[in-house]
């Protein structure tokens, strides 16, 4: 199919990083853009992601330096609004990062943190393109701050020993993704960018430097990854969320990158039980804030285009997985098609999947989830002998119990973001098939390793 990249989507990009290095406050900053003049041009809020146009880009960006408004061809930013580890995990399909581009936060005070470096292992993994803000330099000593220059003019005007401060954490900081095996460099002097990732000084408090962070973005995707972002009709959806609305009953949120989806579509994904074939039946995205009355929450669409947040109303979607693409079908020979192909994909991935003869039961609400989660156990050297995605059956509680002759301290299962149905709980405990359950990875392991301890003693 002919590609053009005169027709350009919205890159997807996430933010993520270390807890408390400012991730959330920098969306927000992002988003504030243009609040004042929240008409033509403002900032929409979508389902599960923000939508920044060209315009607002250009507003933030007036102040910085060689850069050439009248040259952006990107339409704007489509900005994931979950940030942190375990979202991201989320946002991985089969692997594969659904983000054209990530920020990757860390704060100049701390340097790498444990986080800071799951993630650039994450990003590195998936050959993601990323920028590294270095945020809060307003911490530095004697900082005084000026959101409306650029960056590193601005720096200079900074008071000697603000700016050897500056260097010398920088400096430290370099050294840090050094040992990372990452060669970085501040964005305005890298000259090789096949080597080095950028850097780029900001506070999300105050908005220092985040017209030099969306500047680069937007400079960088539309010229390094064009090819990426020209819009083509071919469907790229990717279910990010079921969710449950009092009222419209069981929804899913979905980012479609490319392609559209219209009202009245077959639509085809994956469930817990098989593949789900239904028919659109509201395309929703949220109002504007002054718009939201009571019962008028979401605004209807016939038709929408990618990159945009959208949620789903159809019927037969309580048993849908998050993390799995979304496919449309256009004749029922198509949809027979697709069905096999969801259900291939989904088997696929998890026997994919290298699992030991002896081990835990891993069970995870998404296929990008579980793949973090056994990322950590492959770490931590827990082996795992099956997995699964979605809720905790009964079934699955057999499974794992198969151990229980083995070794039992593997007849376990680590359950990750998932409920555990009433049933299966009941027949572990009768069993004496221990279950854990988790919306923290962190916790997950730390329970399975004391009781492994308390095992052994
Ligand atoms: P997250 O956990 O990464 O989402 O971090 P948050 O955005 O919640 O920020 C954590 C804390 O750091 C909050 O108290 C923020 O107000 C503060 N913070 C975030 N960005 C900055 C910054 O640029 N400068 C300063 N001084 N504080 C910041
Ligand atoms: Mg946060």
């Amino acid at each position: 199919k002919a590609k053009s990249t005169d027709n350009l989507r919205a890159p997807v990009i996430c933010v993520l990083g270390h807890v408390d290095t400012g991730k959330t406050k920098m969306l927000d900053t992002i988003r504030r853009t243009n609040v004042q003049d929240n008409e033509a041009g403002g900032i929409t809020q979508q389902i599960g992601a923000t939508q920044v146009p060209v315009e607002a880009i250009k507003e933030r960006c007036k102040q910085v330096k060689d850069f050439k408004p009248d040259e952006l061809k990107i339409p704007g930013f489509l900005i994931i609004d979950t940030p942190g580890h375990e979202s991201f995990a989320n946002l991985r399909v089969r692997g594969q990062s659904l983000c054209d581009f990530a920020i990757l936060v860390v704060d100049i005070m701390h340097g790498l943190e444990a986080q800071t470096i799951e993630s650039l292992k994450l990003l590195l993994k998936g050959g993601s393109p990323f920028v590294i803000a270095l945020n809060k330099i307003d911490r530095l000593y004697n900082y005084t701050s000026n959101p409306r220059k650029d960056i590193y003019e601005h720096l200079k005007s900074q008071p000697q020993n603000t700016q050897l401060e500056f260097k010398e954490r920088y400096e430290k900081i370099v050294a840090e993704f050094a040992e990372q095996g990452v060669n970085v460099v501040l964005s305005n002097k890298n000259t090789n960018p096949d080597e080095y990732m950028s850097i780029v000084p900001t506070s999300a408090m105050l908005g220092d430097g985040v017209g030099n962070l969306m500047g680069h973005i937007a400079q960088t995707t539309q010229t390094v990854y064009a090819n990426k972002l020209a819009f083509v009709d071919e469907l790229d959806a990717t279910v990010m969320e079921v969710r449950t609305i009092p009222g419209l009953g069981t929804t899913i949120d979905v980012i479609l990158v490319n392609g559209r989806l219209r009202v009245n579509d077959i639509v085809v994904l994956t469930g817990s039980d098989g593949p789900i074939m239904t028919q659109i039946r509201e395309l929703l995205m949220p109002a504007p804030l002054k718009e939201i009355r009571v019962k008028n929450e979401y605004l209807h669409y016939k038709e929408i285009k990618g990159a945009q947040g959208v949620k789903i109303l159809a019927k037969n979607l309580e048993k849908a997985l998050a993390g799995l693409p979304l496919f449309v079908a256009n004749t029922l020979d198509e949809a027979e098609y697709l069905k096999e192909e969801s259900k291939a994909q989904l088997s696929k991935a998890l026997h994919s999947i290298k699992k030991k003869s002896e081990g835990v039961y891993v069970q995870a609400s998404t296929l990008g989830s579980l793949e973090a989660l056994l990322e950590f156990l492959n770490t931590q050297k827990i082996p795992y002998s099956n997995v699964n995605i979605g809720p905790v059956h009964k079934k699955d509680v057999q499974k794992a119990a198969a151990m229980l002759e083995h070794k039992a301290e593997f007849a376990c299962i680590l359950a990750f973001d998932v409920k555990i149905e009433r049933e299966a709980q009941l027949f572990a405990d009768r069993e004496g098939v221990k279950i854990f359950q988790a919306d923290i990875i962190y916790h997950l392991e730390d329970n399975f390793l004391k009781y492994r301890e308390e095992l052994k003693e």
